[in-house]
């Protein structure tokens, strides 16, 4: 199945950029892909899962908790502050903190509930106006007033500029990460995860390759 290619692909990055085999975990983005899909992937023994909606997440993912232990998802996709409750609830780790009001928001869960999930924090490498995501120069700002909230920094995303080459925003990603004691890198997508694990990528969000294509809704 196109899993266990992608998990060789992977493999193969690894051993290319000299990196230990397993230093690079692989988010499945299982968003708008219709049920049979992920549960073929589930029963395949994949347990790490994207999402990118909070409500089609929280439709989806409990059921399978039940059936498959070991789960762990991922919100990869824009959280707005009200969700920041249930999405606290529901995922493992958020890769999309962006701004001080949802690291506010999401500080008063973790002190009410003890417990937070892993946080990324997302740069808009590519300055797109139409991008979440913290400016490059803004970053390190942020990622001190997200430590003085409380909050355990496990790390950085981004999502390159579409048609562009991707590998000078990996390269920036990993040195705003360096310069900050970050050791986190969720960067790479289907069409460029072999680069991104070549620029220090820890997690790499595949879907259509893994998936095939989503279903629009
Ligand atoms: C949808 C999505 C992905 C997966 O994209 P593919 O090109 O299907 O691999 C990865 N990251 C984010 C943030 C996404 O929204």
């Amino acid at each position: 199945m196109a899993l266990e290619d992608i998990v060789a692909r992977i493999a193969a990055a690894e051993r290319a950029a000299g990196r230990p085999e397993g230093s690079v975990q692989l988010i499945a983005v299982s968003k708008l892909q219709p049920p049979e899909r992920v549960e073929a992937v589930l029963q395949a023994g994949h347990r790490l899962f994207g999402e990118n909606y909070v409500q089609e997440a929280g439709a989806k993912w409990p059921a399978w908790r039940d059936r498959f232990p070991g789960l762990a998802v991922h919100m990869i996709g824009p959280l707005q502050s009200n969700k920041a409750k249930q999405a606290v609830e529901l995922f493992e780790a958020i890769h999309t903190l962006d701004r001080p009001s949802l690291a506010e928001k999401l500080a008063r869960q973790v002190q009410a509930r003890g417990g937070c999930p892993e946080l990324f924090v997302q740069v808009n490498t590519g300055a797109e106006p139409q991008k979440a995501g913290v400016l490059p120069e803004a970053a390190d700002d942020f990622i001190a007033t997200c430590r003085g909230m409380d909050l355990p920094l496990a790390g950085l995303m981004c999502i390159p500029p579409d048609g562009e080459d991707a590998r000078p925003h990996f390269r920036a990603l990993r040195e705003i990460a360096e310069r900050n004691g970050l050791s986190g890198l969720s960067m790479g997508m289907s069409s460029d995860f072999e680069v991104a694990i070549a620029e220090g990528a820890t997690h790499v969000r595949v879907g259509s390759a893994i998936f095939g294509a989503r279903v629009v809704r």
